[in-house]
């Protein structure tokens, strides 16, 4: 009899499962999924005649090593952009930072002269491996770049107002690398960890028609009734008495309980730390639970906000907020008050139609967390506020320190 396998959850893992084993001649298969849509963390929007992806957004590393790319590439997905030899062979440690407009919390424009400087140390931290021999000195991530960046700033001949804007223009710059990160706190990640991600060749590249197209195209491939929708499982029973020695049981949250010889579990890892006690019975082999446990995942948001007309300029692709009273990886004391400095920056989202103005705001941990709680319409007054003190005095001046 030809095996029958179960595979929970229709995100991006759950689906290519499927696809494979379908491709490969498996018949028996079926997808358990607890919503009403497939996709996962996968998902498209659009805000006027903006696309915005509320999940994943880049392909990271686009090139022939990266299977993601392969797939959107023969789907044709992709812009030919994407797809140039060029492109595929870039570094995106080499690469040119995205254009940028800076913006001070007394309401100035930074300009890019003055502000290139503190990106380039930063940035230099960051792509290359500490040159230390043995163990690190440092407990994070965080702790190696503040420790370096003041001793590298305050080595430069410049004058002390300026050395003071570089240490807030690099604190924003640890805030966008915690929504990199999805991590609160820089200080949380491992410095020896950090370095150990290598990045594929290729310069991250977009879905110009959303990311969920390519879910669509993976699912108009596979049987049309493979999943069951609002179908959440409740406990996976292995080897369980109840059941043949090689048969599963999965049970659903309404009780029912289906057959299989082979299950696939694509949970989120979250998901997976709050109920592996539950989810899985008898428990997983003690090593399994230990990377649950030791594997660790933080929250990030994106906020999407629509304009009538562009405040930024024509070419710009990113916009960063400095704030001149923070110190260095400065922790907020009342997240309740302050979760808006956490939001260090705004991407300007590619229009289809140039009436359409949208920005994404990106925020990560606590205050990530926070914000979930408040209602729309105090994420919006936040949110104004914040651009309204940001841009108050500079709107046709561009502050030339240098
Ligand atoms: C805001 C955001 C931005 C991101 N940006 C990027 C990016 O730019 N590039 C990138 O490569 N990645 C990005 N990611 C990560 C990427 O989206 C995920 O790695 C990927 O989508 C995970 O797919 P998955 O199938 O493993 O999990 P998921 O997509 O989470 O799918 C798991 C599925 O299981 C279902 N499920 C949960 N519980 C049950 C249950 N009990 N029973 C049955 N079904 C259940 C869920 O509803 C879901 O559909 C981002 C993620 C987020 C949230």
């Amino acid at each position: 009899m030809e095996p029958r396998i179960v595979i929970v959850g229709c995100g991006i893992s759950g689906i290519t499962a499927a696809h494979r084993l379908i491709k490969a001649g498996f018949n028996h298969v079926r997808i358990l999924e607890a919503t009403s849509r497939s996709g996962g963390r996968i998902k498209t929007g659009s805000l006027g005649s903006t696309i915005t992806e509320i999940g994943a957004t880049y392909i990271h590393g686009p090139s022939e090593q990266n299977p993601l790319f392969c797939l959107a590439r023969d789907y044709e997905l992709l812009n030919s952009d994407a797809l140039t030899p060029e492109n595929q062979a870039a570094d995106v440690e080499e690469h040119p930072p995205w254009v940028a407009n800076w913006f001070s919390s007394s309401g100035q424009r930074l300009s890019a002269e003055l502000i290139n400087p503190a990106m380039e140390k930063f940035y230099d931290l960051v792509f290359n491996l500490p040159d230390v021999d043995g163990e690190y000195p440092y407990a994070s991530f965080g702790q190696y770049v503040c420790s370096k960046v003041r001793q590298q700033v305050a080595e430069q001949d410049r004058d002390e107002s300026t050395k003071k804007l570089w240490l807030c223009a690099i604190n924003t710059l640890l805030k966008v690398q915690c929504c990199d990160n999805a991590a609160h706190s820089m200080d949380e990640l491992d410095l020896d960890g950090f370095y150990t991600y290598k990045n594929l060749l290729g310069l991250d590249c977009t879905f110009p028609n959303g990311f969920e197209g390519l879910i669509k195209k993976l699912m108009a491939e596979l049987p049309a009734d493979i999943v069951t929708y609002n179908k959440p499982v409740r406990c996976v029973h292995w080897n369980n008495s109840e059941s043949p020695v090689n048969t599963v049981l999965v049970e659903c949250a309404d009780g029912e309980r289906i057959a299989a010889d082979h299950v696939i579990v694509t949970l989120p890892l979250g998901y997976l730390k709050k109920h592996q006690s539950t989810f899985f019975s008898p428990p997983l082999p003690v090593h399994k639970l230990d990377s649950i446990h030791k594997l660790g995942f933080g929250t990030y948001n994106k906020i999407f906000v629509e304009f009538e007309s562009p405040w930024w300029d024509a070419d710009c692709e990113i916009i960063y907020l400095v704030w001149e009273d923070e110190d260095l990886s400065e922790q907020m004391s009342n997240i309740r008050q302050s979760w808006i400095r956490k939001l260090p920056v705004f991407t300007v989202q590619p229009p289809s139609e140039r009436s359409s103005y949208v920005l994404c705001g990106w925020i990560a941990g606590e205050e990530a967390e926070y914000m979930e709680t408040l209602p729309e319409q105090e994420v919006r007054r936040c949110i104004t506020a914040l651009i309204q003190k940001f841009t108050v005095s500079c709107l046709h001046k561009t502050l030339e320190k240098n």
